[in-house]
């Protein structure tokens, strides 16, 4: 364990036994890179046996240290977790159930990249108690995912999804792609229906980012591509706000649609800010007032944990993230509740600035008042930004 975690042990092990966590687990490993991804991920498999004992050592370490706290989530991510094989799946499952305490789990996430799942690892993954899955679809086009240099192409994303359903798993989970060079709306409100055709219970939806360095960032820098418009963008996600929940998937976060009774009980727990472990390289945690993000240098992380990057919350930056957070969430932010809790923290003058702030989004319909609730309007979600920008 890092030493500036471990100093802090006297606040974490408390936070860390008030209420049940989220165990997230992070595998930095996939077959091929995608053309867009910033994600901590590496081709070099070489890597993976010693990145997966160190992730074994560190889930009994972190229990330990926390004294075997409670559980309620927990989300294997990457990277391409459906790349371990079906030992370093079962070791790392029993490491989990070994060193916490598992019995308030509500939910058991996986992701898989289509490419990599066939039927007998995804059965071996829900007898091992997986109950959810992941799958990154990103569209339903040869060309564009081709494009995106996912290693899958359509009718395989389709046929992993049928697969996850008969090895069993009844929540299973999509990511589409908007904002694709080339991508065409209509296309995508198309995927959209085919993908809820097949019964899925959850759909994320993500803009293209390219934000950092990336072969495709590059190709469009040199003018060999072209990314769609602003409006464009606007126009697909709005197009998509009308047709999801005809689909009978409501929108409930900005990026995420379910059935009803099928939100993701981990995710939401970011936005709720409710406290979380993450462990492996680039993994995030919050517990108490601290949050840390673990070293992103697989190599590193693999030999000696790296650098941990700490932040300590104060109270006024961690009540501003209740409205950042919060308004992502259809269910909106509770704002005599804020003004309370405010009051008892002495920061009642920080939610008058707000809320003199906030005026102007409400008249300008980016925001809407339901009883106690505040809440972004569809067309604040499409802005949310410049509603973001005041808590930030
Ligand atoms: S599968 Fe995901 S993590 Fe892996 S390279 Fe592609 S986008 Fe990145």
């Amino acid at each position: 364990m890092n030493p500036e975690l471990a100093a802090r042990l006297g606040v974490l092990r408390p936070a860390a036994l008030a209420e049940p966590l989220g165990l997230y687990l992070h595998i930095p490993f996939c077959l091929d890179r995608c053309t867009y991804c910033s994600f901590t991920t590496t081709r070099d498999r070489s890597l993976q046996p010693a990145t997966i004992r160190r992730l074994l050592e560190e889930v009994h370490r972190w229990g330990a240290a926390l004294g075997r706290p409670a559980v309620d989530t927990l989300y294997l991510g990457g990277g391409t977790p459906s790349l371990l094989s079906p030992e370093e799946l079962a070791d790392l499952t029993g490491a989990v159930h070994a060193a916490f305490d598992l019995a308030p789990l509500a939910e058991a996430t996986l992701e898989a990249n289509p490419g990599t799942v066939d039927l007998g690892w995804l059965s071996q993954a829900r007898d091992l108690g997986w109950d959810r899955i992941s799958l990154g679809v990103q569209a339903l086009d040869d060309a564009l995912l081709a494009r995106l240099g996912r290693i899958h192409g359509a009718e395989q994303a389709l046929e992993s999804l049928a697969l996850a359903e008969q090895a069993g798993f009844r929540r299973r989970s999509a990511d589409l792609m908007v904002g694709i060079p080339g991508q065409a709306l209509s296309k995508v409100l198309e995927d959209a229906r085919t993908l809820a055709a097949t019964g899925l219970e959850h759909l994320s939806i993500y803009l293209l980012d390219l934000d950092k360095a990336c072969p495709l960032r590059a190709e469009i820098d040199a003018g060999r591509l072209a990314l769609p418009t602003e409006d464009e963008v606007a126009d697909v996600f709005e197009a998509l706000q009308a047709e999801l929940p005809r689909l009978g998937l409501a929108p409930y976060e900005i990026s995420n649609h379910a059935r009803p009774g099928a939100e993701s009980i981990h995710n939401s727990r970011y936005w709720e800010r409710r406290p979380y472990l993450g462990l492996g390289p680039g993994a995030a945690s919050q517990l108490g007032p601290f949050r840390w993000t673990e070293s992103a240098n697989i190599a590193a992380w693999t030999r000696d944990g790296g650098v941990v990057e700490l932040q300590e919350l104060d109270a006024a930056e961690a009540l501003a993230e209740i409205p950042l957070l919060g308004l992502r969430q259809h269910a909106g932010v509770d704002w005599p509740r804020l003004r309370s809790l405010a009051t008892h923290q002495n920061l009642l003058p920080l939610v008058d600035a707000w809320e003199q702030a906030l005026r102007q989004h409400l008249e300008r319909g980016l925001l809407e008042r339901d009883g106690p609730i505040l809440r972004l309007t569809d067309r604040g979600r499409l802005l949310s930004n410049q509603v973001f920008e005041l808590f930030v």
